[in-house]
C-alpha cells in the first residue's frame, strides 16, 4: 500500500524570488507623521501581530515547528515582567491496540489444542496501560482498534501501534522487540527520532534486546501508515515474542508499557537519544 509520494519538486515560481526586481509602486504623498501617530501605529502593529499569532495557535498547528519556536521565544518571560500563565494545549497521541476489533493475531495453544493466550489480548492490555500512563502525564490519548475508522486522516503528534510476535517456538533467538517506521513518511528525520526513542527507552526499561533481523515488510508497510494524515509521525512496535518473552509480557506488563511510554515521551520532549540500530534487510 503506497500513498502518493510527496512532490520532490518546488512549486512553479518557487525559488525565483530575487531574480528580477519587482516594480515599485509609486509612493503616495502623505502628511509627515508626528510622534503620537507613530506610537499608535506601532501599538496597532504589535496588537495585530499578537492577535495573528494567538489565532494561529490551535492544536492543528503543532507541526509548525518554526512557528512554535517563535511563539515560545515570544512568550518567554522577560526579566521584570510577571510570569505568563499560558495553558498549553493537550498534545494528542494515538495508540493502536494491534488486532483489536479484527482478529486474534498470534495464538498460544496448550497440548490439548486450547488457546491459552492471544496476541490481541496482550496487545490490548499493554495499549490500555500505555494510554493510562500517558494520560497521567498530561497527554490526550486515543486508544484505537486495528482498523479503526478514526485512523483515516488521523492527526496526532505520534501514533504507535502495539503488536507482538509469534507464540510458536522458532529458536532460542526468537526473543526481543522490533520497531519500524513508515517508509513513506513525509518527515523521515522525525520518524527516525520516534524509532530511535522507542528502541532506546524500551530496551532500557525492559532489558529486552532489539531483534533487528525479523522486521518484515508487513511492519514497514503497515496499513495504518498509509491511512493517517501524512504529517502524523508513526511507528509500529512488536514488544516481544509471545513464546520466549511470555513471562515479562504477561507478568510484568507495567514494565513493558512503561518502556513504550518512555519512548513516546522521549520523542515528544525531544530528549537526546542514540541513533537506532540499522536493521539488516533479510536476503
Ligand atoms: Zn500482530
Amino acid at each position: 500500500m503506497q500513498t502518493g509520494p510527496a512532490s520532490a519538486f518546488p512549486a512553479p515560481g518557487a525559488g525565483n524570488r530575487g531574480d528580477a526586481p519587482e516594480p515599485r509602486a509609486p509612493r503616495k504623498a502623505s502628511a509627515p507623521a508626528g510622534p503620537a501617530v507613530r506610537l499608535i501605529r506601532a501599538t496597532l502593529g504589535v496588537g495585530i501581530l499578537l492577535a495573528t499569532l494567538f489565532t494561529a495557535w490551535t492544536p492543528n498547528s503543532i507541526f509548525a515547528n518554526d512557528f512554535r519556536d517563535q511563539l515560545s521565544l515570544l512568550l518567554t518571560p522577560q526579566p521584570g515582567l510577571g510570569p505568563l500563565v499560558t495553558p498549553l494545549p493537550l498534545l494528542r497521541i494515538g495508540i493502536v491496540s494491534g488486532h483489536s476489533g479484527n482478529d486474534s493475531g498470534a495464538v498460544c495453544w496448550d497440548e490439548n489444542g486450547q488457546a491459552t493466550l492471544t496476541e490481541a489480548q496482550v496487545n490490548l492490555d499493554l495499549a490500555t496501560r500505555v494510554q493510562t500512563a500517558l494520560v497521567a502525564r498530561g497527554f490526550q490519548v486515543d486508544l484505537l482498534n486495528e482498523f479503526d475508522t478514526r485512523l483515516n486522516g488521523y492527526r496526532a503528534v505520534a501514533l504507535v501501534s502495539i503488536h507482538n510476535d509469534s507464540c510458536e517456538y522458532v529458536n532460542d533467538q526468537a526473543t526481543g522487540f522490533k520497531v519500524a517506521a513508515s517508509l513513506d513518511t513525509r518527515d523521515v528525520q522525525r520518524a527516525q527520532r520516534l524509532t530511535a526513542c522507542l528502541t532506546d527507552r524500551y530496551a532500557r526499561a525492559t532489558g529486552l534486546a532489539f531483534h533487528a533481523g525479523s522486521i518484515t515488510p508487513d511492519m514497514r508497510e503497515y496499513h495504518a501508515f498509509s491511512e493517517i494524515d501524512p504529517e502524523t509521525i508513526t511507528a509500529i512496535i512488536e514488544t516481544g515474542f509471545l513464546y520466549l518473552d511470555r513471562a515479562i509480557l504477561t507478568e510484568h506488563p507495567d514494565v513493558v508499557a512503561e518502556g513504550v511510554v518512555q519512548g513516546i515521551v522521549c520523542f515528544v520532549n525531544n530528549e537526546s537519544v542514540q541513533p537506532p540500530p540499522v536493521p539488516t534487510p533479510a536476503p
